[in-house]
C-alpha cells in the first residue's frame, strides 16, 4: 500500500500551477559577440508583448534595415546585466535634437535598444531566442515614400497571416503622429558627371557612393553576374536576407542587401573591409563573414564574405540598403532588381518566427510580379 508521502507525489507529478496575477517568466538576451548580455523579468499576464516595427529615417539610419523591430518594456521592468556588460561594451548615441540613447555593442555593432529619460527601455527583439511578442504596431509608415517594407508586408490579396488578419479587424496600431526628420534625397552625380547613389549612416561617419555597372564590370566574368539585364537603366543586384546573424546584428527581422563590387565604391574601401573607412569598425561575424558598422551611431553598413571573393580585385559586398538615399523611394528601384522570388534563409526564419516571414515572403512575391511579370530568383553567391 502507498504512503502518504508516495500518493502526494504520484498525484502532483505532472502537475504545473496555472500562472497567478504576479507570476514573471525571465528571457535572456544577447548580442552576437556575447559581450553584451541581459535578461528581463516579464509578467505571465503580460504576454505576448506588442512588437513594433519602426519604419522612420532615423531608425533606417542607425539600423542599416527598412525598420527596427522592438519592444517597449512595460513600465518599471529593468535589464538584468550580467557581469557588468552595461557600462564595459555599449556604444551610446543619441541623434542631435532627441532625448532618447541608443544603445549598441561596441565589439561586434549588435543595437540592443534604446534608453529613454524616464529609464524605459524600448529593446530589439532579435536578441532574445525565445519568442515573447507579436508585431501588432507600425511607428512612422508615412516616413516611407514608397512603402519600404510595409508595401511587402501588407499586399491586400497576401495570405492571410495573423497580421493581415489583425489589420483587417482594426487591430494593427500605426502611429497616428508622423513626424519625420528626414531629408529629401537629392540626385547626386561623380567627378565624371555621372550619376552616384549615396549611402550615408545617421552620423555620417560612414558616407559613400555607388555608380551605375560600368561596361568593364559587366565584362567582367565574375563581378558581371552582379550586374542585372535591366532596361534602360543599369541596376544592380538585391534580396532580403532573414538570417538569425544579419537579424540580431542589425536588430531588424530583415536586412535589405545590395551587392556591389568593392572596388566600384567612392571612396575606395579597403580589401575585407580592414583599413580606415571613416567610422567603420569591423567584426568576423563567421569565419567566411565579416561585417562593417558605424562605430558611433551603430548602423548595419556591411558584409564581407569569402564566398564572394573570388580574387581581391573582383570582391563583391553587401551594402546595406536601410542607408541608401535614392531619391525614387527607400527601395531604389532605379538602382535595383530584387530578388523578390527567394529571399535568403527563409526557413530557418519561420522555425523563430513564422508569421513574419510567411507574410514578408508572400508580399515580396507578389510585389515582384507585380513589377517585374516574374518574380526573379537569380543566384546571389
Ligand atoms: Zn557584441
Ligand atoms: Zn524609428
Ligand atoms: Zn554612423
Amino acid at each position: 500500500m502507498a504512503t502518504a508521502l508516495e500518493l502526494s507525489k504520484a498525484f502532483n507529478h505532472d502537475k504545473v500551477a496555472p500562472a497567478g496575477p504576479h507570476d514573471t517568466k525571465q528571457f535572456a538576451a544577447r548580442c552576437h559577440c556575447g559581450a553584451v548580455r541581459f535578461s528581463v523579468s516579464l509578467p505571465v499576464a503580460s504576454l505576448p508583448l506588442r512588437g513594433y516595427m519602426c519604419h522612420c529615417s532615423i531608425c533606417r539610419y542607425t539600423h542599416g534595415t527598412y525598420a527596427r523591430n522592438g519592444v517597449v518594456l512595460p513600465p518599471g521592468v529593468a535589464l538584468g546585466w550580467a557581469n557588468g556588460s552595461m557600462s564595459k561594451n555599449l556604444t551610446g548615441y543619441t541623434v542631435p535634437g532627441h532625448f532618447t540613447l541608443r544603445q549598441f555593442c561596441s565589439a561586434c555593432g549588435t543595437t540592443i535598444g534604446s534608453v529613454g529619460p524616464s529609464g524605459q527601455w524600448a529593446i530589439m527583439v532579435s536578441l532574445f531566442d525565445e519568442k515573447f511578442w507579436q508585431f501588432r504596431a507600425h511607428n512612422f509608415p508615412k516616413s516611407v515614400p514608397d512603402g519600404g517594407l510595409l508595401e511587402w508586408l501588407f499586399k491586400p490579396d497576401a495570405i492571410g497571416t495573423g497580421m493581415q488578419q489583425e489589420k483587417k479587424e482594426g487591430l494593427i496600431w500605426f502611429s497616428p503622429e508622423d513626424k519625420d526628420f528626414s531629408v529629401p534625397a537629392e540626385r547626386k552625380s561623380g567627378k565624371d558627371g555621372t550619376e552616384r547613389l549615396r549611402v550615408e549612416c545617421c552620423c555620417g561617419g560612414v558616407s559613400f557612393t555607388i555608380p551605375r555597372p560600368s561596361q568593364a564590370i559587366i565584362d567582367d566574368a565574375y563581378m558581371g553576374n552582379y550586374v542585372s539585364p535591366s532596361e534602360p537603366l543599369r541596376k544592380w543586384k538585391a534580396f532580403l536576407d532573414l538570417c538569425r546573424d544579419c537579424g540580431r546584428l542589425s536588430g531588424a527581422s530583415v536586412v535589405p542587401w545590395m551587392l556591389v563590387p568593392r572596388v566600384v565604391i567612392e571612396p575606395p574601401l579597403p580589401a575585407d573591409l580592414q583599413g580606415s573607412f571613416g567610422t567603420l569598425k569591423t567584426y568576423q561575424s563567421s569565419e567566411p563573414n565579416t561585417r562593417g558598422f558605424c562605430g558611433v551611431c551603430g548602423a548595419t553598413v556591411f558584409l564581407a564574405t569569402k564566398h564572394r571573393e573570388p580574387t581581391e580585385a573582383q570582391a563583391i559586398v553587401n551594402v546595406a540598403m536601410g542607408l541608401l538615399r535614392a531619391p525614387e523611394g527607400v527601395k531604389a528601384e532605379d538602382w535595383v532588381t530584387w530578388r523578390t522570388g527567394k529571399p535568403a534563409w527563409t526557413e530557418d526564419a519561420k522555425v523563430y518566427d513564422e508569421e513574419f516571414t510567411v507574410s514578408l515572403v508572400e508580399g515580396h512575391r507578389r510585389w515582384g510580379l507585380e513589377k517585374y511579370g516574374e518574380a526573379p530568383a537569380f543566384d546571389v553567391i
